[in-house]
């Protein structure tokens, strides 16, 4: 992935990256969760930490971490969520604390970190306003910059710990791990975008990176789902019930009617909240939309291509298993379905005012 350059398809040519667009990066996203959905993950949350520093980082930022982003050099976590709090993201608990010498002194539990251990930087939201009303006007984010694969780090980056990997039901090519903060030292240069411009504006940017973070999931919904109908169209063709071939009978012809489908309509979607957010529209509507159906979707498609393959689905030696396990991160990850409906909604009250 480092020789492909995988690590920077969106990192601009100047800091040593392809310099390509939203929808190049989907349409990437789509083939790699075609063969792997755990090596998607690996870059993913890596390619939202480039995107905020793009967007939002100082000169000295961008110049500091993106040659080394961009070639796989050092990895990169977004964290946001923590043990009591995930949908919710105003109600975070960790905080940062201006120490006399300037510096932020960082402390708190984070909980689902990709990329949690192998990083070196984390781009990660505190509360540095405690008292701010609305809670999310006082929330900030770190830079924070770390030993790769060291669970208890020392020197500079002292005060941070990463406890053994979570263990899960599938997404297992990715580690995922909570991050324990106590004490770490931030220094102020490295808020995003600076103190001046970047204090208290944690939570805007952070909820912005999700808008391409949907896209994101949603490309990775449509990938799985297009091999799980691969799988299906194989395994239909080839097993026999009643003398002919399962794609013969009727039920399961209409069963993969429906799955080449929605695969379809799941692409559109993405492709077309990718362009919009390429030509510089508005596309957080397009963007929730695209990332309930194609995840919904792909949690489907593999159901469907799973009960298709009847016993043999159950076995770890066929392809599915393993899809079963993967899909259902889809619809929890950068945001659930029920929270991507709020957002839909919102929106689409917002952009039809009577
Ligand atoms: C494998 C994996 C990797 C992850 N990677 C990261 C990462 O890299 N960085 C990061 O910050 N986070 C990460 N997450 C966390 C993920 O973003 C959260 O799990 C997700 O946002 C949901 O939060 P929660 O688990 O706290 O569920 P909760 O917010 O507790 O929600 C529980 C249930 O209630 C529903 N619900 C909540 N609020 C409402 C409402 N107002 N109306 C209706 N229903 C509601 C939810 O949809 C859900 O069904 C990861 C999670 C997993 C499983």
């Amino acid at each position: 992935m480092k020789e492909l350059g995988l690590f920077g398809v969106t990192i601009p040519e100047d800091y040593g990256g392809m310099g390509l667009d939203l929808t190049t990066y989907a349409m990437i996203v789509e083939e790699l969760s075609r063969g792997w959905i755990s090596i998607s993950g690996v870059v993913n949350t890596h390619f939202i930490g480039s995107y905020l520093l793009i967007k939002f980082g100082t000169d000295e930022q961008k110049e500091y971490f993106l040659p080394k982003m961009a070639t796989g050099e050092i990895r990169a976590a977004f964290s946001l969520s923590e043990p009591e709090v995930g949908s919710d993201v105003q109600g975070i608990k960790s905080t940062a604390k201006r120490a006399d010498d300037g510096h932020w002194e960082l402390n708190g539990q984070k909980m689902w970190v990709t990329n949690g251990l192998l990083s070196a930087v984390v781009f990660v939201l505190m509360k540095s306003d405690p008292k701010a009303d609305p809670p999310y006007t006082g929330m900030t984010c770190f830079i924070t910059e770390k030993e790769p694969g060291a669970t208890e780090n020392s020197g500079d980056f002292a005060g941070l710990t990463i406890p053994p990997k979570i263990k899960k039901m599938g997404y297992k090519g990715v580690e995922s791990t909570e991050l324990v903060y106590d004490g770490y030292r931030c220094p102020p240069e490295r808020i995003l975008g600076g103190e001046e411009a970047g204090l208290g504006q944690g939570f805007r940017q952070m909820m912005d990176a999700l808008e391409v973070g949907r896209v994101n999931v949603a490309a990775r919904g449509v990938g799985i789902a297009q091999r799980a109908l691969e799988l299906a169209l194989r395994y239909s063709q080839e097993r026999k019930t009643f003398g002919r071939p399962i794609a013969q009978h009727q039920a399961i012809q209409f069963k993969l009617a429906d799955m080449g489908t929605k695969v379809e309509a799941a692409r559109l979607l993405t492709i077309k909240a990718a362009r919009l957010k390429d030509a510089g529209e508005r596309s957080d509507l397009e963007a929730g939309m695209a990332k309930l159906f194609a995840s919904e979707t792909g949690k489907e498609v593999v159901d469907d291509a799973f009960r298709i393959h009847g016993g043999y689905g159950y076995s770890k030696e066929y392809e599915i298993e393993r899809l079963y396990r993967d899909a259902p991160l889809l619809v929890i990850g950068e945001g659930t379905s029920e929270i991507q409906r709020m957002v839909i909604g919102k929106k689409l009250l917002e952009r039809n005012k009577i």
